[in-house]
């Protein structure tokens, strides 16, 4: 067996590797097809971008696939065409998330979580749901972030990851530039967007200084068996290292914890949960900036016995 969990994460790894098999059969056979009949495929090159990120990226980062570390490592040059990023800045970015669990801004006005839904918030509040999903892919800290996976000991996996997406993007763009234009970059900008809707209201009403609320859980049947568990994600934000697989398990065995807690539980997945904003913000209307600020010192208090990012021969993790 290859697999170093289970071997269920076969199915994020193929849906991905079919991903990039798409993209490219795409761009080399766009010649031979009316503009109309490519774009049909519009559709589902953003359900699998969307996809890859909620499920196949996310996973990957808190619990690599493969037994081999030379697998590992050649699935994330890989999957790094996929998303147009290298698949270690998420995954310094997402660990960043995991550590400060979606901050309000500090003295000095910044969160520490860079994903955070506070960070261009007013007063303690989240931002404007539009402003974060719609921007938030313009606002990459790429510089940053590189400088502190090459202090962590991470440049070799970084230097790989970054030629895989210029020689993936430089092929596809000899394929077809049209293909480029009307298909990939639009695919890539929307496909952001999503991932910033769904991180939205997988905090949407949250409270940071709160560890049994600070995200949000759905519990749709349908939604978690197609997701692997992503709807557990209070779940997952207690025990990040746990596989997907294990999340219903976490809910039970923190259920007392869970159920005192006033924290937002989801009518709707989150990348639909815009549908109820306005319920999330009337029930779960979160306090002034005095007491923001309040709750704020506690978090920072609190995070020195929270999970540690580690990056260890260029793999990434939380350490507990
Ligand atoms: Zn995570």
């Amino acid at each position: 067996m290859i697999w170093r969990y289970s071997w269920r994460d076969s199915v994020p790894c193929a849906i991905t590797l079919s991903q990039l098999a798409l993209n490219f059969w795409l761009a080399a056979s766009w010649e031979t097809r009316p503009l109309v009949y490519n774009l049909l495929f519009a559709p589902l090159c953003l359900f699998l971008f969307w996809y890859n990120g909620l499920v196949a990226s996310h996973s990957f980062v808190h619990t690599p696939w493969f037994k081999s570390e030379l697998l590992n490592r050649l699935y994330l040059v890989l999957n790094s065409i996929n998303i147009g990023l290298p698949q270690i800045h998420y995954a310094h970015e997402h660990l960043l998330h995991h550590r400060y669990a979606n901050d309000r801004p500090g003295q000095n006005g910044l969160t520490q979580d860079p994903t955070s839904t506070f960070a261009g918030g007013k007063n303690g509040q989240h931002e404007s749901m539009l402003s974060y999903c719609f921007l938030g892919p313009f606002q990459l800290d790429l510089f940053g972030s590189f400088r502190d996976i090459c202090r962590r000991g991470g440049s070799l996996q970084l230097g790989a990851e970054i030629c895989a997406c210029l020689i993936g993007f430089g092929t596809l763009l000899l394929l077809s530039r049209q293909y480029v234009l009307l298909l990939l970059v639009p695919v890539l900008y929307l496909g952001w967007v999503l991932e910033h809707v769904e991180n939205y209201y997988e905090h949407f009403g949250g409270e940071p200084g709160d560890r049994y609320a600070n995200s949000t859980s759905y519990y749709g049947q349908l939604y978690n068996a197609l997701f692997c568990n992503e709807g557990h994600h209070q779940e997952h934000h207690l025990r990040p290292n746990v596989h997907w697989t294990q999340r219903p398990q976490v809910r039970l065995e923190l259920s007392e914890r869970l159920e005192q807690a006033n924290r937002v539980i989801l009518n709707f997945p989150p990348v639909l949960a815009w549908i109820e904003h306005r319920r999330i913000a009337e029930q779960f209307g979160r306090p002034s900036a005095r007491i923001s600020a309040h709750i704020s010192a506690q978090t920072t208090a609190k995070r020195l016995a929270e999970p540690e990012v580690v990056i260890s021969s260029g793999a990434v993790a939380v350490k507990m």
